[in-house]
């Protein structure tokens, strides 16, 4: 692929019809994709590992943007439209074949490495938030740097936002409990082939040091029981995770509250003392 070639006509010349079953909506508009590749921070001589490169949009960005690629991808049509860019950035990029759910990431990037691999996504919105789930509750401090992953719009909304707001929820708190996050680009649906139905964004995600002594699965337990009935008290919702109740008073957070005002470090707390 020579720089200037438009992705439009290297989909065409692949023949990379777009896989709704593999949630294929591509972005062709090179600029937009620079801007994309941006939001990591400086990349020159950085490692990015890439989820759902696809025809290499995104990865030809990063690439230009000096980055040292390693790129999984679940769909083999679009191996040679990726190799056309390994050849033109030798030694930049790695391309592995296979589905980013199942792959041994440490083993693929390289354990000697940690916490200097940037992650760039943009994903179907059921693998993106899988993904997510994993990348934030494996062990602390990460292997990863930042994250910059596509969202759907209301689901990057949910992941930044803030106790007492509309979208605060489950997702807000795995997110925010070990990370700094905000929504670093807002993305109209017109800038996707084919455009999906709803507006999408991309989420810009940085470690912050974690409270230690807590696991993503209690977290999450005790934040799907106060969630999962967001209009009732706490006292009610989180009658069914054993001891919450008692961690509630133990930490003096009134019970008759809902789950929407409870902060992230109260829900942290709370599953600490579970822990
Ligand atoms: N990065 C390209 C872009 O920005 O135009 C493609 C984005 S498209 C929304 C999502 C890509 O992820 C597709 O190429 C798809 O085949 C790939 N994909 C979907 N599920 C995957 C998985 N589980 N593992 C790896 N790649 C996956």
């Amino acid at each position: 692929m020579s720089e200037a070639e438009p992705l439009r006509a290297v989909i065409a010349r692949h023949g990379l019809s777009a896989s709704k079953a593999l949630g294929q909506n591509f972005i062709l508009d090179r600029q937009l994709l620079a801007r994309i590749a941006a939001i990591p921070g400086e990349l020159d001589g950085a490692n990015v590992y890439e989820v759902g490169p696809g025809p290499g949009g995104l990865t030809h960005a990063l690439l230009e943007a000096g980055a040292k690629v390693i790129a999984v991808e679940r769909d083999r049509r679009c191996l040679p439209a990726l190799a056309e860019l390994e050849a033109a950035f030798p030694d930049r990029l790695r391309v592995i074949e296979g589905d980013a759910l199942e792959i041994d990431e440490r083993s693929v990037v390289g354990a000697e490495n940690p916490g200097a691999v940037h992650i760039v996504a943009n994903l179907p919105y059921n693998v993106g938030t899988a993904l997510l789930l994993r990348w934030l509750g494996g062990p602390w401090p990460p292997w990863w740097t930042s994250l910059t992953l596509m969202f759907q719009r209301e689901v990057a909304e949910r992941i930044v936002a803030a106790e007492g707001s509309e979208h605060y929820g489950r997702l807000s708190v795995a997110a925010q409990w070990r990370c700094e996050a905000r929504i670093a680009l807002a993305v109209h649906r017109s800038a996707f082939t084919p455009a999906p139905k709803v507006a999408s964004a991309v989420v810009h995600l940085v470690p912050k040091e974690a409270p230690e002594g807590v696991g993503l699965a209690v977290l999450e337990r005790v934040t799907a029981a106060a969630f999962g009935q967001r209009r009732k008290m706490l006292r009610q919702s989180l009658k069914s995770v054993p001891g919450a109740l008692e961690a509630l008073d133990e930490l003096g957070i009134d019970s008759a509250q809902r789950a929407e005002v409870i902060s992230v470090d109260e829900f942290v707390a709370v599953a600490r003392r579970l822990s």
